[in-house]
């Protein structure tokens, strides 16, 4: 019960899931052996090593059935949302309805890397004219011209201004092809003037009253479109539901990241968090599989701190870590390099910071639009970083380039000139495509130069 929890491959997990069912494990309705995903045509999976606890599993199966769960929502008539860029917003909206569903089609630019590339879906984005000059978020454009994936969404929502050259480019082909976009606009935030009335966000910003109230009548106008689709008003009363559960999912995933970040071991690995913060952005299809999926998380890794095991080493490097991988197995190598997670920033704190519950839900949500750290300048971005990483006793920083993301074209250099003048610490930037192993050499040179780096700085300090 005490020992160390091991990382898996797939093989390994074929025994363990036939150990835990001889045990008594009872799989939820998305549940079954990982293997099954493989058959599915997850190839990647056969190349990752895995948390071996049953929590794991479920988030695992929970993320890896959301095509079918789509599916199977559409063959009982319910509606589907496409929700497009924001991360986080447009879903709490949706998820506020009876019979609404919403997910990110923006999420297909990991299917180039689960199905190692057998999918298609890069080929079918470079012919659309949409090439490897934009960045992988493409794989979304051949997701909807071949449709083997999820099912073409009922409404397609998504932001417009403050938002990155290839995501509008990308949208403006979708909607080119026929599958009609309802645009919000989200201005790029900025500092209020000198006495000029503003509003605090969520994580500590701050934005322009007159930006909220921009946003607010923009957030409800998707309301009205979302309220016609589902055929029942999205009033306050229901929004306000929406809100105070996203914001129980919210808690959860602040529970389980302090615990992760904080721990004197690393309880829980570094692939399996980034998952688990995913499931913030619209829920995985199914918010009540959510709040499970994290339940059975926070208990394992409470288990785990309680008896001082964990899945790194207890000198592991402390590292915060900056953008999602667009191959997952880098998680994997970065922890074989001697890192574990002390903070993250993939691209979507707005999505984890709690919601207003002060003010009415519609400003709330509002709120929360605005604090996107992509939606302000990559100087506000690198101060959260530069704070979070000092709160949570990050020894080093990893920027994790996305390759033709045009977001990372300079921000990699504003947050390692504000983590150098703040912290002090090393910092390096690294470049991960959806298939990374060709370049996985010169990734793990530069994890292991960054971790030795660390160690000796720490020695100093003694
Ligand atoms: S990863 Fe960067 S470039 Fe790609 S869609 Fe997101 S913000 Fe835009």
């Amino acid at each position: 019960m005490n020992a160390p929890p091991a990382l898996l491959t797939l093989d390994g997990w074929d025994r363990r899931y036939e150990e835990l069912r001889r045990e008594g494990l009872l799989d939820p309705a998305c549940g079954g052996p990982l293997r099954r995903h493989v058959e599915d045509g997850d190839r990647r999976l056969l190349r990752l090593h895995f948390d071996d606890s049953p929590a794991a599993l479920r988030l695992w199966n929970f993320l890896l059935t959301e095509e079918d769960r789509l599916h199977a929502l559409r063959a009982r008539g319910g509606k589907i949302v496409g929700a497009m860029k924001d991360l986080g917003t447009v879903p709490v909206l949706a998820y506020s309805l009876p019979g609404v569903t919403a997910f990110y089609p923006d999420g297909a630019w990991w299917t180039p890397c689960v199905m190692e590339m057998s999918d298609e879906l890069l080929h079918e984005a470079d012919r659309l004219g949409i090439d490897e000059t934009f960045c992988p978020v493409r794989a979304m454009l051949g997701a909807f011209v071949t449709r083997r994936h999820f099912p073409i969404p009922d409404l397609l929502v998504c932001s417009a201004g403050a938002v990155c050259d290839d995501f509008s480019a990308i949208a403006q082909r979708l909607n080119g092809l026929g599958h009609p976009i309802l645009w919000w606009e989200i201005p790029h935030r900025r500092a209020p003037d000198p006495g000029e009335p503003s509003v605090p966000l969520p994580g500590g910003g701050v934005a322009p009253r007159s930006q909220v109230a921009f946003v607010e009548r923009e957030l409800r106008r998707v309301g009205e479109v979302l309220s016609r689709l589902a055929d029942v008003p999205l009033d306050e009363a229901r929004l306000a539901a929406g809100v105070r559960r996203a914001n129980g999912i919210r808690r959860r995933l602040r529970a389980l990241r302090e615990r992760v970040f904080t721990a004197p071991v690393a309880p829980l690995p570094a692939l399996e968090l980034l998952i688990a913060e995913m499931l913030a952005i619209h829920y995985c299809s199914d918010p009540a599989e959510t709040e499970a999926v994290l339940d059975a998380l926070l208990a394992e890794t409470a288990r785990r701190v309680a008896v001082g095991v964990g899945i790194a080493p207890a000198d592991a490097v402390r590292v915060f870590w900056v953008n999602p991988v667009a191959d997952l197995r880098m998680m994997n190598r970065f922890e074989a390099a001697g890192g574990r997670l002390c903070g993250t920033d993939f691209m979507f704190s707005h999505a984890l910071d709690e919601l207003p519950e002060d003010v009415g839900p519609f400003a709330a949500l509002a709120r929360a639009a605005l604090a996107d750290p992509m939606a302000g300048s990559a100087g506000d971005r690198a101060d959260r970083i530069a704070r979070d990483a000092i709160r949570f006793g990050a020894e080093a920083v990893v920027v994790s380039r996305i390759p033709g993301a045009s977001h990372c074209a300079t921000e990699g250099g504003r947050i390692a000139e504000r983590v150098r003048q703040t912290l002090g610490i090393p910092l390096v930037e690294i470049e991960v495509p959806p298939l990374g192993d060709a370049t996985a050499p010169v990734a793990e040179t530069r994890l292991e130069a960054l971790m030795e780096t660390a160690r000796a700085r720490r020695k100093e300090s003694r």
